[in-house]
């Protein structure tokens, strides 16, 4: 088993230690590994993500070699695998190194992490709700809590009182017990019985649970503790959080969204709500407008073009081509074309992208015999790969788009057949 230097110094940056086991690239393995007698780099574990970093090789007469650790994982037996990013002059077992490890991304790990205990803590004293997981991402953490719910202001409950304690700077420390002393000490958490000794992180007089990661040595290295949404999961409600610098770098990154959105709105900060919803409600009665001047200018042209047109054997038949206007505005002037008192059929299309057709007639259409819009639409559709249907009275269909064909000439081809 490797030896866990973080385990007794989370503080620790740089290491000496000797290479143990080294695995070299091979087609099963696409990364080659190091494994050293001790070490300070993390592995990924506990919801914690695995530090980075840099291991140097005294290679003697090969010279000083600077290896980057790009992944930090734990394997089944206890040894910590180091990944090297590939290709990789390798050192051999027995030689010399010393790590190094990326300070800032531990130190963020560490808020986080640290952060999380505080947090968890703070939602079982405020609301008796349980974590029952946790998770670190790269731009946020989440602990998912016991509870099928959890209201806005059970939030900033909590994020208040775990800032609290951020300020009061409260030691946090590590201890190692028995199983059985720890079950006396009421943990907050307990992990599975699998070892006879645990290891205990405390923040003094607040929370105490056992925990193997890394972690600040006062509550207020964490910084601040900022909550964010929350989500319904499986196991009962997520709350995502940062802490830290990363607490800093959200605020900052919200607070330019926030400002670039009431500068476009020539309004204050939290006055872009508000400017919101009016601007959705203008625009909302807007679109109605536009409808409503819509539907009256397709009536106005329907009327036009029944009145402009001559009836032959006892009925109308309007075609009308749209090279400015959409499939949906033919369609509604088929509509009302079609609404007329005496028998009318309407040949509509559209070259708008997407081009279409609109076939409609009057419903009881009895006069010159009887014709079947959707049965006219697929055989003029047919010539030219067009899909569509409908009934006896209405049917639409579209053109292939791109293609060159001439809508005009389609509309004249329905009315030649109907006409023939
Ligand atoms: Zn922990």
């Amino acid at each position: 088993m490797t030896k866990r230097l973080y385990y007794d110094s989370a503080e620790m940056r740089e290491f000496d230690s000797v290479v143990e086991d080294v695995a070299p690239l091979t087609p099963e393995q696409s990364r080659p590994a190091v494994i050293l007698r001790e070490t300070a780099f993390y592995p990924t574990s506990g919801g914690q993500v695995h530090d980075t970093g840099w291991l140097t090789v005294n290679g003697g007469d090969r010279g000083a070699e600077r290896l980057r650790v790009s992944e930090v994982a734990d394997a089944e037996d206890g040894r910590i695998v180091h990944y090297l990013e590939a290709p990789a002059k390798l050192p051999l077992a027995g030689a010399a190194v010393h790590g190094s490890i990326d300070p800032e991304r531990r130190r963020d790990h560490m808020q986080q992490h640290s952060g999380q205990h505080v947090l968890s803590a703070a939602f079982v004293e405020l609301y008796q709700m349980p974590t029952v997981s946790f998770h670190m991402g790269e731009d946020y953490c989440s602990i998912d809590l016991a509870t099928p719910s959890v209201k806005s202001a059970q939030i900033a409950g909590a994020e208040k009182r775990a800032n609290q304690v951020v300020f009061e700077n409260r030691p946090v420390r590590v201890r190692y017990v028995s199983r059985a002393e720890a079950e006396r000490l009421g943990l907050r958490k307990l992990p599975p019985a699998e070892r006879d000794e645990l290891r205990l992180v405390e923040v003094a007089d607040f929370d105490l649970s056992a925990c193997g990661g890394t972690h600040v040595g006062a509550s207020g290295q964490i910084g601040s503790i900022l909550l964010r949404k929350t989500e319904k999961v499986r196991q009962g409600t997520r709350v995502e959080f940062v802490c830290g610098e990363r607490a800093v770098r959200m605020a900052r990154r919200d607070y330019s969204a926030l400002s670039e959105a009431a500068a476009l709105f020539s309004a204050q900060l939290w006055d872009v709500p508000e400017q919101i919803r009016k601007s959705a409600d203008d625009s909302k009665r807007a679109c109605k407008q536009k409808d409503d001047a819509l539907d009256q200018l397709a009536e106005l042209m329907a009327l036009a073009a029944l009145h402009s047109q001559a009836e032959t054997n006892g009925r109308k038949i309007v075609v009308r081509a749209f090279f400015d206007r959409d499939i949906s505005f033919a369609k509604l002037f088929a509509q009302k074309v079609t609404r007329a008192n005496t028998p009318v059929i309407a040949l509509v299309g559209s070259v708008v992208n997407p081009p279409g057709l609109v076939f409609a007639q009057t419903s009881a259409q009895t006069v010159g015999g009887s014709v079947d819009m959707g049965a006219l639409l697929k055989q003029v559709l047919s010539t030219v790969g067009g899909r569509g249907g409908g009934s006896r009275d209405f049917a639409q269909g579209g053109v292939p788009a791109g293609s060159h064909v001439n809508v005009e000439q389609l509309l004249r081809e329905a009315a030649g057949t109907i006409e023939a």
